[in-house]
C-alpha cells in the first residue's frame, strides 16, 4: 500500500499552515514569504513577478 502523498490539491501548506492561500503564501508563509508588500502583487512589480516565478507552486 503507497503510503498518502502530499501533493498541491491539499489546502494545507507544508510550513504547517492549515490553510495555503496566496495571502498565506505572500504574507505568512514560513517556508516562501515574500519580503516586498502585497501590492507589489497588484502593480505586478518585477520583484513580485520573480517570487512567483521561483514559487515552487502552481497557483
Ligand atoms: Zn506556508
Amino acid at each position: 500500500m503507497d503510503l498518502p502523498r502530499k501533493t498541491w490539491d491539499s489546502p494545507e501548506c507544508d510550513c504547517g499552515a492549515t490553510i495555503q492561500s496566496m495571502q498565506h503564501l505572500i504574507l505568512d508563509c514560513q517556508l516562501r514569504k515574500y519580503a516586498g508588500d502585497l501590492d507589489d502583487f497588484v502593480k505586478v512589480t518585477p520583484e513580485a513577478v520573480v517570487w512567483l516565478d521561483h514559487l515552487d507552486i502552481d497557483i
